[in-house]
């Protein structure tokens, strides 16, 4: 399972196993939703994803 899963539509990165109701992980669209690899969070940030604030945090 990946850790983390961006949401190219609001530029937002998700942690998936800290992810919350309000993430609406499940209203991601299939075409928006964007893996890392590797799977971390400086990667997904280098490809100019922010981190979420309520899964992740500052
Ligand atoms: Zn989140």
């Amino acid at each position: 399972m990946p850790g983390f899963l961006g949401d190219k539509h609001t530029n937002l990165v998700h942690h998936l196993a800290n992810m919350k109701k309000d993430c609406k992980i499940s209203g991601v669209k299939l075409n928006d939703k964007q893996y890392f690899d590797p799977d971390t969070l400086e990667n997904a940030k280098s490809k100019n994803f922010s981190p979420c604030i309520l899964c992740i945090g500052n």
